[in-house]
């Protein structure tokens, strides 16, 4: 089969679409760069954290945001979470930091062991034992407060993520099986555009693009990726969403874009019914805003960890 545009070759089919290598990515190309301005993500007046892990997702939208950083002269450095979870994380922490020499991209690691005093992997079986949480909350939670602590503290503006369409449609189908419209409300391709300046708003330059897009890129750039899954991710409710999503995909091709769209039809009557009106309080630990006394970051570190640096 021929591309749509030239007499190459296709490499990429998608709801009728066909493109040649060349043309797919300038069509990824153009399809980020056109939401990272529609949204108005950042400009030349931010300094740019791009969250980076060393996995495909992370390593598109670094290269992406890089480019277009480049090209409009914005302040911009990678950060990376070690979480410390063996064979895996090890891996794509190497990659990323080749792969960061190669681009000419700032690096910056804060690790669990470091500053939670412990890694994923030392506090995984008390996480589920005693306080019956899985490794992806621990992770999940320890990761969103480090990035946004970290990311302030390197006096960024602006968190890109490598969030994409796949991630996306799962987040809003988990929400919404568990009835949790409230978080379904701080979804979006651009979120915590809070008054509070203790929060770095996030940007998901990827929001349109799916995972097999994401991985065909980083099949044709060349790109060093470690395509093994994390060991925890079995465990996660996510997974099974994803793949019951991925089995709807295959039926009915266009079903994940199509949820996406219409959520963010719905958007912002949702940021309008659950906007907060109560003023934040503060961790009287850490001194971050939370909800509660304590952040759940303070909370994980006082249950799980082993020793306290
Ligand atoms: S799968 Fe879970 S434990 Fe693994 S990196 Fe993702 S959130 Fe963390
Ligand atoms: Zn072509
Ligand atoms: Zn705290």
């Amino acid at each position: 089969m021929k591309c749509h545009k030239c007499d190459q070759k296709a490499v990429y089919k998608n709801q009728g679409l066909l493109l040649c290598k060349n043309h797919f990515l300038d069509y990824f190309e153009a399809k980020v760069f056109k939401t990272i301005k529609k949204y108005k993500m950042f400009s030349n007046e931010d300094t740019v954290c791009i969250a980076a892990s060393g996995g495909k997702d992370s390593l598109a939208v670094l290269y992406m945001t890089s480019q277009y950083c480049k090209k409009y002269n914005i302040n911009h450095f990678a950060l990376a979470i070690d979480e410390g979870i063996a064979g895996y994380r090890d891996h794509t922490i190497e990659d990323l930091k080749e792969f960061c020499e190669r681009y000419d991209i700032r690096l910056e690691i804060i690790s669990f062991k470091e500053k939670f005093g412990s890694t994923l992997d030392q506090v995984r079986e008390k996480a589920l034992k005693e306080y019956n949480k899985k490794p992806c909350t621990v992770c999940g939670i320890l990761r969103r407060t480090y990035l946004n602590r970290y990311a302030l503290k390197l006096n960024a503006t602006k968190l890109v993520t490598g969030h994409n369409l796949d991630d996306e449609s799962q987040s809003f189908l988990m929400n919404t099986l568990l009835g949790n419209m409230r978080h379904n409300a701080s979804l979006g391709p651009i979120t915590g555009l809070t008054t509070n300046d203790k929060f770095v708003p996030r940007v998901k330059p990827l929001y349109f693009i799916s995972e097999q897009e994401t991985r065909l890129f980083c099949l044709l750039k060349e790109f060093k990726v470690d395509f093994t899954e994390c060991p925890n991710i079995g465990l996660s409710f996510r997974a099974n969403v994803r793949d019951q999503l991925n089995e709807i995909e295959n039926k009915f091709p266009g079903a994940k874009n199509g949820m996406v769209n219409a959520f963010l039809e719905i958007l912002p009557t949702l940021k309008e019914k659950y906007k907060e009106t109560k003023p934040f309080s503060y961790c009287e630990k850490c001194g971050e805003p939370c909800t509660g006394k304590v952040c759940n970051a303070c909370l994980l570190e006082e249950q799980l960890v082993v020793r306290k640096i």
